[in-house]
């Protein structure tokens, strides 16, 4: 059991140069993961050294540090946040303080640990999960995750609905890959009584194919939705970047992602941070802060403070995204597995 942590008294809020509240931490809790998804990995991934990636008591205290400085909802990511090993205890430590100094203890995962620990999570103050899924057809799945792994992802989307979470489908929108299959997983999610979010793939890290080949945007996809079903515009926001309709046929709820066609920054509540304790302002940026060092200095507070002091300096208006042309280098040298999406 990880022993709970009192906030520090007085620490200074987290509110950057453009005036936004930093309210929402993604912690990345390992960026190893059972899957290796095309768009998101290699194959032969390099994953971070083991011996740099914080224990399980640091990222509960980095966590209770910015609860201090007003963050009011956290979402464990990665890689896939389950295969960490003992996750649990993390999940546990951070459910103590749902109802306090937290609004909301969330999760983004592929599922394919889900059926094991859906009933912990729900026990642990955990309300709601975003689950990925691409496809629903056996072999895409296999040759785009690269592991014959969906049968296990519908096991655990069914067990976390059981287990009453509150279960959203994230649907990276990929042309010529799941582009037909679309309408078909919105209406089967809807028919499970989960939303969906369509998200653009972005330009994040090497992968072994070329992701331009695979770029869809979305106001496309959107025109195509609209010829089958009325998609009436929902002002409902969740606090994060995306747009939603309600897809009147189907009685679901339908999210749009467009990092690349749209600009979702200026209301960006958000930071990052990865599994060592790097600090990412942003996803689409480069700009860095070191948490372990201060999370490990002899002066912590003082150190925090001053770490905490140079991410809000540095948190940048909006993001650098740009897909490179075909055959062009991706825009951040970064995975999305290491700063969690
Ligand atoms: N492994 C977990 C999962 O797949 O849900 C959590 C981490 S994963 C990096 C988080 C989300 O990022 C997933 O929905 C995944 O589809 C998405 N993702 C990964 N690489 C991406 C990319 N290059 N562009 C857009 N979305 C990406
Ligand atoms: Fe793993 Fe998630 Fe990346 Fe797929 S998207 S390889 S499941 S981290």
């Amino acid at each position: 059991m990880i022993e709970p942590v009192d906030l520090t008294p007085g620490a200074a809020p987290l509110i950057d140069r453009f005036a936004r509240s930093i309210t929402y931490l993604r912690l990345s809790v390992t960026d190893r993961c059972d899957l290796r998804c095309t768009y998101c990995m290699p194959e032969r991934m390099q994953f971070l050294p083991r011996a740099e990636v914080l224990t399980l008591e640091e990222l509960y205290l980095a966590s209770r540090a910015f609860m201090a400085r007003g963050v009011r909802k956290i979402r464990l990511t990665g890689g896939e946040p389950l295969v960490r090993r003992d996750m649990i205890d993390l999940v546990r430590a951070l459910g103590r303080h749902v109802g306090t100094d937290l609004d909301e203890l969330t999760l983004t995962t592929n599922g394919t640990r889900l059926a094991q620990f859906a009933e912990d999570l729900a026990q642990a103050g955990v309300r709601r999960i975003n689950v990925s899924l691409d496809t629903r057809d056996a072999a895409r799945f296999a040759a785009l995750a690269r592991r014959d792994m969906l049968a296990d992802v519908l096991q655990g989307i069914a067990a976390a609905r059981d287990a009453g979470l509150k279960v959203k489908i994230n649907t990276v929108a990929l042309k010529g890959i799941n582009e037909d299959e679309i309408a078909d997983l919105v209406a089967w999610a809807h028919g499970e009584g989960h939303e969906l979010t369509l998200i653009e793939v972005m330009p994040l890290g090497d992968v072994e194919g070329d992701r331009f080949d695979h770029y869809l945007p979305l106001d496309g996809v959107r025109r195509t939705l609209e010829q089958r079903w009325t998609l009436v515009p929902n002002a409902a926001r969740s606090g994060g970047p995306a747009r939603y309709v309600d897809v009147v046929e189907t009685g679901g709820r339908l999210g749009f992602i467009t990092p690349l066609t749209g600009n979702f920054c200026a209301g960006c509540n958000r930071v990052r941070m990865t599994a060592t304790g790097q600090l990412f302002m942003c996803l689409g940026g480069e700009g860095q802060v070191d948490l372990r060092a201060a999370l490990r200095s002899p002066d912590q507070e003082e150190a925090l403070n001053a770490a905490f002091a140079r991410a809000m300096g540095e948190k940048q208006e909006r993001h650098d995204f740009a897909i490179s042309g075909p055959g062009g280098v991706p825009r951040l040298a970064r995975h999305m597995s290491v700063t969690g999406g």
